[in-house]
């Protein structure tokens, strides 16, 4: 009888860090620093795992890396020259230590670990075939599935298992993994979620190789950067150098907008564009699209900050810092429910009263989920003596959950997918609100308008256009389905 679903006490959709190092000094001090430079992309868990030539170590802990990695006992006992590491992020659910990766097995072959930024969109139907022939599942989540897979398959190096593995998944994924003879980097044929090579040494000298999610994480280490890894392409890396596999067959690459819009740190520059460059282009079209007459340009900081630049230059309007934000506390979508949320705003940001009073207020966000931000600011900023409120948003109305990776609610709870921008404005208080339109924001990107029947980004959260197949998910892309519903619906 079939009584719980696959992920009864986790949710697999997660947005995430992931790191790599092969042949350092101190792999395991390096990854705890890279890890810690892509503490944004993920706060709930992290974990390292090192090869040491002959065993691996594994060190995995709740809460952030400077909290799981403050004790030399911990780093001691990650030996070796090789490493991966992973931040995760997950927004509901418990996180349970079994739950946090790298995820590790022994095969034949010898040992091997996996970390993965992403989502599988067919992990549902995977696991359950896998189950039925016999596999044990450790955990609750969609990475798992690599494990077994890998495990099941006939061929018998380990990077013939992984590609065979990687024809079966559909999803967007970026994944790092550790075998006993090389360090391995993997993006989707898609290029949905990033990943960058990157060497330390000097030109002469034997380098040591890493692959980090972001840029901001070869900074962190003093690595260079050398080229993102391609979509649909797998680097292998190992005493000789570094390989380069393509075992899918071309397809259009559709990089994730969010990353540009939200996600990534603004000191990174993901598939050639800087971050912060792309923010402040974004609010600069923003400013073109949806001018307003007001006294000051207020970000809703930090996420909005690059954006209001733009905003600010563009209109001629001065950007003033009217809400200053209190760095102690984590990210407020982070909270599991409504009423934490809440708190979490008011925590999180403050206004500066003596800006705002009297004053009418432009103030920009990067993103309208559920609304909680939006309307509390709002209020905030009125509260404190603003004589009009008008709400920008660097992004088109966010009207479709994310599949890919990036934590986004059930569609029925996301503000836009319920109700039109006039009804918005109204919910959140503002006299004004305006998004950017999804053709300023392909402009912004320095792509021209978007180009409806191939174009340059997976935007599905803003457009409902997903890119790669929704096997596990209902057909309006809204949740996953349960078990026994999947069962009901064959
Ligand atoms: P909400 O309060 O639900 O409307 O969420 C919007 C706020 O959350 C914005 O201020 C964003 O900066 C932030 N945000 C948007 N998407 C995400 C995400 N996937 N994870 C964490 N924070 C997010």
């Amino acid at each position: 009888m079939i009584t719980s679903r696959p992920w009864d006490d986790d949710k697999p959709h997660e947005e995430c860090g992931v790191f790599g190092v092969w042949n350092a000094p101190d792999a395991a001090a390096l990854t705890a620093l890279g890890l810690h430079a892509l503490q944004h992309r993920g706060q709930e868990a992290t974990g390292i795992v090192t090869y040491d030539g002959q065993r691996f170590h594994s060190e995995k802990g709740l809460g952030l890396v400077g909290d799981v990695y403050h004790d030399p006992r911990v780093m001691a006992g990650l030996k070796g020259r090789s490493a991966i590491g992973h931040n995760r992020y997950a927004t509901t659910g418990e996180t349970i230590l079994r739950n946090v990766q790298p995820l590790f097995a022994e095969f034949e072959f010898g040992g091997f670990a996996v970390a993965h930024n992403g989502n599988l969109t067919n992990a549902a139907g995977l696991r359950r075939e896998l189950v039925r022939r016999g596999c044990i599942f450790q955990s609750t989540m969609d990475s798992e599935v690599f494990i077994h897979l890998i495990a099941m398959s006939e061929y018998s190096t380990v990077v013939d298992r992984l590609i065979d593995a990687l024809r079966q998944v559909v999803g967007a994924y970026s994944l790092v993994a550790l075998s006993n003879e090389a360090l391995i980097g993997v993006r989707d044929p898609l290029g949905v979620r990033p990943l960058i090579l990157g060497r330390i040494g000097l030109p002469h000298e034997e380098p040591a190789w890493v692959l980090v999610s972001e840029t901001c994480a070869l900074e962190i280490i003093g690595a260079e950067f050398v080229r993102d890894v391609e979509p649909g392409e797998i680097v292998v890396i190992d005493d000789r150098g570094v390989h380069s596999i393509k075992p899918f067959g071309a397809a259009k690459p559709r990089f994730c907008v969010f990353e540009y819009i939200y996600f990534a740190r603004p000191d990174s520059v993901m598939d050639g564009t800087p971050v912060y460059a792309a923010r402040k282009s974004i609010g600069a079209e923003l400013a073109r699209e949806s001018h307003v007459a007001a006294d000051i340009v207020v970000p809703v900081p930090d996420s909005g900050v690059p954006a209001a630049m733009g905003y600010a230059t563009e209109s001629g309007i001065p950007f003033e810092l009217g809400i200053i934000r209190n760095h102690y506390v984590g990210r407020t979508f982070i909270e599991p429910t409504d009423h934490i949320r809440n708190l979490g705003v008011k925590l999180k940001h403050s206004a500066n009263r003596a800006i705002l009073q009297g004053r009418r207020v432009i103030l920009v966000d990067d993103s309208i989920v559920r609304g909680t931000t939006s309307r509390k600011i709002v209020e905030m900023v009125r509260a404190a003596g603003a004589s009009e409120v008008h709400m920008r948003i660097s992004s088109p109305p966010t009207t479709h959950s994310c599949f890919y990776g990036i934590d986004t609610p059930e569609r029925e709870k996301l503000l836009a997918a319920q109700h039109d921008v006039g009804e918005m404005a109204r919910l959140i208080g503002a006299d004004s609100l305006a998004f950017i339109s999804i053709n300023g924001l392909y402009r912004a990107l320095g792509r021209g308008s978007r180009n409806a029947a191939s174009p340059a980004y997976c935007d599905a959260c803003f457009t409902g256009d997903y890119p790669v197949p929704l096997t596990d998910f209902d057909k309006g892309g809204s949740r996953q389905l349960s078990l026994l519903e999947e069962i009901s619906a064959v």
